[in-house]
């Protein structure tokens, strides 16, 4: 059975699709089954593995509104061990049209329910809200991993988003834990990132990963290629970083499948 994790943070453009990208691949390439999950209506996660989102007939919109199921949307052909179930702009009325169905925090998790078996991994890239689809998100996971910006006020809206975990686990979904937090865009330069490292360590004490993804340009010219930048450029620092962070996440949740 997969373990089915949400990279979730309610701020854009900390790191989150780059990080599920990148993760995904990474344990994808030491032999593991991996889902990749869009859920994001800008799709970056679904363009950054060379899909292209307009092209596509059916995406995770149809399977949370329930106009498709899940295995004939979930694309399997482009990587090795790793699966997409693709997004595109489609997903934005979503959280609308989902307002009045019944049990619509568990779509996903009940779409999942029925491929879990299939995979080792499955990581879901959230969109940056905590609205009806990171709900879902959550809903449907194990566990969360939140990646954090080095930046000023990285600390912000962290609160928010605990209180939002905590109502999760009180309401829908109990058993629901944090793998960690991974620290994104460090600039050894600055003793802004340095500061950032050691705040954010005291707020998160043990669950802050050890790999530190540094600020690094081929991973963010990756996604043009449509390639993750595991795949992109893999001796690059932040592909590097990413291998990484694969192991140590694999060895932290000691997953024997
Ligand atoms: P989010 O999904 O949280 O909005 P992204 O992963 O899309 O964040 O990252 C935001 C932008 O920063 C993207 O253009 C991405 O390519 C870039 N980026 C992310 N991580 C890095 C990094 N470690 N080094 C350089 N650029 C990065
Ligand atoms: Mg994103």
């Amino acid at each position: 059975m997969a373990r089915v994790v949400a990279v979730v943070n309610q701020k854009g453009g900390v790191g989150k699709t780059t990080t599920c990208v990148n993760l995904s691949a990474a344990i994808s390439k030491k032999g593991k089954k991996v889902l990749a999950v869009d859920c994001d209506p800008q799709g970056n996660l679904t363009s950054g593995f060379g899909i292209d989102k307009k092209s596509l007939e059916k995406t995770i919109y149809d399977v949370l509104i329930g106009s498709a199921d899940i295995k004939e949307v979930i694309i399997k052909d482009k990587f090795e061990n790793l699966d997409i179930l693709p997004s595109n702009v489609n997903l934005a009325g979503s959280e609308i049209e989902l307002v009045s169905v019944i049990a619509r925090e568990y779509r996903l998790k009940s779409a999942i329910e029925s491929v879990k078996s299939e995979y080792d991994y499955i990581f879901i890239d959230c969109p940056p809200s905590l609205g009806l689809l990171t709900l879902n998100a959550l809903a449907a996971s194990d566990s969360v991993i939140i990646p954090i910006q080095c930046e000023y006020y990285a600390l912000e809206g962290l609160s928010q988003l605990s209180s939002t975990i905590n109502l999760v686990r009180k309401h829908l979904n109990k058993h629901l834990e944090i793998d960690g937090v991974v620290l994104t865009m460090f600039d050894s330069r600055t003793n802004l990132s340095l500061e950032v490292v050691e705040e954010v360590k005291k707020y998160f004490g043990e669950k802050v990963f050890l790999s530190i993804i540094p600020r690094n340009v081929r991973l963010s010219e990756a996604p043009s290629f449509g390639l993750p930048g595991i795949f992109y450029d893999p001796d690059s620092k932040g592909a590097r970083a990413y291998i990484e962070l694969a192991d140590e996440y694999l060895n932290k949740v000691k997953k024997n499948t």
